[in-house]
């Protein structure tokens, strides 16, 4: 689906366990690069080939990836696509990096990881909890790539007529999402979620710090927003500086 002139976003369906899951990567460029931000479950390559082509910007013309964050359904296919693209730079926070390079296990499959998010529940589902994330960790071969340069909150990354690196920790530690200036469409990753058109909070199961993740919304304050693409949920036009406001509980 079409954005605004060299925003597009990318909408990936695929049958998981029995139901539909959709996820929606954003594609971006000018005359100089094709940019895509995230890489979505594993798997997906050819879903990621046949969507970029639709867009007119076959894979082999890609010349970077940015990594919002190193959750699954966001690394999943990365080394499938780097090497299917020669020559493209994969980007991300610095925090971000050792994970996405498989240096360390993923913050969510560790024990703490679980433990923060199973706090409140009842001690035999977090054991049951902890027991299921050991067991897929010890049965799948992780997602791992080369991070070839890495950013920090507040970078503006000379890309596409500006790419801004906006922090917004909670979901995990070091997630980030971008402003693209031209367009001033904001790639929220999953600091926030849409259904149907309609902005919404974070991803309430895998966000390691809810309220963290919701104080990370107020960042978002600064930009003059036209256009939001959620990774779980697409695009979002209408009411974003009202909803922002509510979402985040400075409304
Ligand atoms: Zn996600």
């Amino acid at each position: 689906m079409r954005v605004a002139d060299g925003v597009e976003v990318l909408e990936i369906t695929q049958e998981m366990q029995g139901r539909t899951a959709t996820i929606c990567p954003a594609l971006l460029w000018d005359d100089r690069d094709v940019v895509l931000v995230d890489a979505g479950f594993p798997g997906q390559l050819e879903l990621f080939r046949a969507a970029m082509a639709r867009a007119g910007k076959p894979m082999d013309k890609l010349t970077k990836i940015v990594i919002t964050h190193h959750d699954l359904d966001h690394i999943g296919s990365l080394p499938e696509v780097v090497a299917a693209a020669p020559g493209v730079r994969v980007l991300a926070a610095e925090g971000e990096r050792p994970y996405i390079q498989g240096e360390r296990t993923p913050i969510k499959m560790t024990p703490e990881g679980v433990a923060q998010l199973t706090a409140g529940l009842p001690p035999e589902q977090v054991a049951e909890r902890q027991k299921a994330a050991a067991a897929r960790l010890a049965s799948m071969t992780l997602p791992k790539a080369r991070v070839d340069e890495v950013f920090k909150p507040g970078d503006e990354l000379p890309i596409c007529g500006g790419l801004v690196v906006i922090g917004t920790p909670g979901h995990t530690p070091d997630h980030i999402s971008l402003y693209h200036k031209p367009s001033r469409t904001l790639i929220a990753g999953d600091a926030l979620t849409a259904d149907n058109g309609r902005l919404n909070g974070p991803p309430t199961g895998p966000t390691l710090d809810m309220p963290h993740a919701l104080r990370s919304l107020r960042s978002f304050a600064s930009y003059d927003i036209a256009a939001v693409i959620a990774y779980h949920g697409g695009l979002v036009r209408a009411g974003i500086r009202e909803r922002l406001a509510e979402i985040s509980g400075s409304g």
